[in-house]
C-alpha cells in the first residue's frame, strides 16, 4: 500500500491512527466498488476486513493520515477545517491508477474542532448508497466500499449508533485544500500541492506554458460537466461548500443530498440551508462561484488575472454543451435543431407548473408513441394541467417526426438515459430504520436495485413508486 499524499511535507496532514470502535460489525459492501480494487464484496464481511475498515486494525504498510484544508461554507470564509473524522489509510494500485482508501467516522483528528470524529449509521448508509447509486448512473463520484457499524452511540438530535464508511477516490484533495495555503500567503505550499495534483492526476499539463491555468480550466470544465449531470438526473448535493468540491470533479461528501421528486427548480434539499443557496437551480451558478474561489487561490501561481478569467470562462459553455447533450439523450433526440432550446425550456416550465415527478416523467416519456396520443395516459396522469401537457407533447411529437424517430429505438435509447430507480429519501429512510434495528437486508436490497438504475426490474416495481404521504415530512439536515 502506497500513499503518495503522505510523501508531501508534513504541513499538509497529520499522521495518526484511527480510534477503535467497540464490537464492530459488517453492515454492507458494494460489489462494483470492491471489484475496482480487486476484492470480492462477499469477503468484506469477514471479521479481519471488518476490523480493518472500522479502523480497529491497521495494516503494517499503511500510513494513516488526516489532511488539512479550509473553505468557504455557504459563501462565507470559514478558515481551517480539515478531515475532522476522515482518516486516509493509503492508496492501492489498480488497473485504472491509484485509489485512496479513506475511513469516514474513524475518530477525532487535530481538525475535529468541536466534533466527536464519528459518523452515525444513518448518514453512513446514505453516503454509501448514494455514492454507489451515482456511479451506476454514470455520474462522476467518489466511491463507497463498505459500511461497518459499532455498539458505540453518539449524540446528534437523539443518541444514534456510530458507523464507518470506507470511501475511495484517486484523491480527496478539494478546492479548499488550495484555499488553505492561499489564504495564509503560503505560496511554497500552494505550489507544492498544485504540482502534486498535476503530476499525479493531470500530467498532460506538466509541460504547458502555464500548467496552473490549464489545471484551473480543466477542473472548471469537469465541475461544469459534473453539475450538468446532477441537473439532468435531479440530484441536489445540499452542501456545495468549497471544501466539498473535488479537484477531480467528482461528487464528494454526501450529506443532506436529495433527488428531485415533484419538480421545483427552487427546491432546497438541505433543511439547514434556509436561504436556498444550494437549491436545485442555484447549483449551476454556485458551481461557477466555487471555481472562482479556486481561481482566486491559484492566482499567485497562474500570474495574470486575465489568464485565470479565461480559464473560468469555460464554465458556462461547457455546462451548456453537456446539459444540451444530456437533454437530447433524455428526450431521445438524435439530431440538434433550432428550437430545441425552446422545447427544453417549455418542458421545464410544464414540469415546474405541475410539480410532476422528475424521474417518472422522463421514464414514462420514453414510452410515448408518436402517433398514439391515447397511449400517453400514464404520463399524462402526472400532470394537473392536461391542456398544457397536450400542448407540450404536441410540440415534442412534431419534433420527433422531424427526425423520423422510431418508437422502439427511441424507447430503448431513452431508457438507457432516464433511470427508473433513484435513491428517493423515503427508500433510504426505510432501509435506515431497518438497519437501526439490526436488519441490514433492506440496505442490501436497495443497493442491488440502485446498481441497475436503467433496467426494468419487474420484481422491484415498488422501488420506482412515488413517495408515500409520510415522506412529505422527511427532513434532511447537516446532522451526520
Ligand atoms: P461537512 O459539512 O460534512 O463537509 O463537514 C464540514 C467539516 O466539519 C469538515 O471539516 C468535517 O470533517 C467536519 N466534521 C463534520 N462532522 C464532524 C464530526 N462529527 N467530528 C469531527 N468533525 C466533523
Ligand atoms: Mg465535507
Ligand atoms: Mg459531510
Amino acid at each position: 500500500m502506497n500513499n503518495s499524499f503522505a510523501e508531501l511535507p508534513p504541513a499538509f496532514y497529520t499522521r495518526l491512527m484511527p480510534t477503535p470502535l467497540p464490537s464492530p460489525h459488517f453492515v454492507a459492501a458494494s460489489g462494483p466498488a470492491a471489484a475496482l480494487i480487486g476484492l470480492d464484496a462477499a469477503d468484506l464481511a469477514r471479521p479481519d476486513f471488518v476490523d480493518v475498515f472500522t479502523g480497529n486494525k491497521v495494516a503494517a504498510r499503511s500510513q494513516p493520515l488526516s489532511a488539512v484544508y479550509s473553505g468557504h461554507q455557504f459563501g462565507v470564509w470559514a478558515g481551517q477545517l480539515g478531515d475532522g473524522r476522515a482518516i486516509t489509510l493509503g492508496e492501492l494500485a489498480t488497473p485504472n491508477g491509484p485509489m485512496e482508501l479513506q475511513l469516514k467516522g474513524a475518530g477525532r483528528t487535530p481538525y475535529s474542532r468541536m466534533g466527536d470524529g464519528r459518523a452515525v449509521l444513518r448518514s453512513s448508509i446514505r453516503e454509501f448508497l448514494c455514492s454507489e447509486a451515482m456511479a451506476a448512473l454514470g455520474i462522476p463520484t467518489t466511491r463507497a466500499l463498505m459500511v461497518t457499524g459499532s455498539s458505540q452511540q453518539v449524540a446528534r438530535e437523539t443518541m444514534e449508533s456510530t458507523a464507518v464508511v470506507t470511501r475511495m477516490a484517486p484523491t480527496f484533495v478539494r478546492f479548499g485544500s488550495f484555499e488553505h495555503w492561499a489564504s495564509r500567503g503560503k505560496e511554497t505550499e500552494l505550489k507544492t500541492l498544485a504540482d502534486y495534483v498535476i503530476r499525479q492526476f493531470y500530467p498532460q499539463f506538466q509541460d504547458a506554458a502555464n500548467p496552473y491555468k490549464e489545471l484551473l480550466a480543466e477542473v472548471t470544465r469537469r465541475t461544469a460537466r459534473m453539475i450538468a449531470h446532477w441537473q439532468a438526473v435531479g440530484f441536489m448535493h445540499g452542501v456545495m461548500n468549497t471544501d466539498n468540491m473535488s479537484i477531480l470533479g467528482l461528487t464528494l461528501d454526501y450529506g443532506p443530498f436529495g433527488f428531485m421528486e415533484a419538480f421545483d427548480a427552487k427546491h432546497i434539499c438541505n433543511h439547514t440551508d434556509q436561504g436556498g443557496r444550494y437549491s436545485y437551480a442555484n447549483q449551476v451558478p454556485v458551481g461557477h462561484w466555487n471555481c472562482y474561489a479556486l481561481a482566486n487561490a491559484l492566482l499567485p501561481l497562474i500570474g495574470e488575472p486575465e489568464a485565470a478569467e479565461e480559464a473560468l470562462d469555460v464554465y458556462r459553455p461547457e455546462f451548456g454543451r453537456q446539459l444540451d447533450t444530456l437533454l437530447h439523450a433524455k428526450l431521445g433526440l438524435k439530431e440538434t435543431r433550432d428550437g430545441d432550446a425552446a422545447l427544453f425550456d417549455n418542458m421545464f416550465t410544464l414540469l415546474q407548473d405541475n410539480h410532476a415527478d422528475f424521474t417518472l416523467f422522463f421514464r414514462r416519456l420514453g414510452e410515448l408513441k408518436v402517433d398514439e396520443p391515447a397511449a400517453d395516459e400514464p404520463l399524462r396522469d402526472l400532470f394537473i394541467d392536461r391542456a398544457a401537457f397536450d400542448a407540450w407533447t404536441g410540440e415534442y411529437r412534431a419534433r420527433l417526426r422531424q427526425e423520423g424517430s422510431s418508437d422502439p429505438a427511441r424507447r430503448e435509447a431513452m431508457h438507457a438515459a432516464n433511470p427508473k430507480y433513484i435513491l428517493r429519501n423515503y427508500l433510504a429512510q426505510i432501509a435506515i430504520e431497518q438497519a437501526q434495528n439490526g436488519d441490514f437486508s433492506g440496505v442490501h436490497k436497495l443497493l442491488a436495485v440502485l446498481e441497475r438504475p436503467f433496467d426494468e426490474q419487474p420484481e422491484n416495481e415498488s422501488y420506482a413508486a412515488l413517495p408515500p404521504d409520510w415522506a412529505a415530512h422527511l427532513e434532511v439536515s447537516c446532522s451526520s
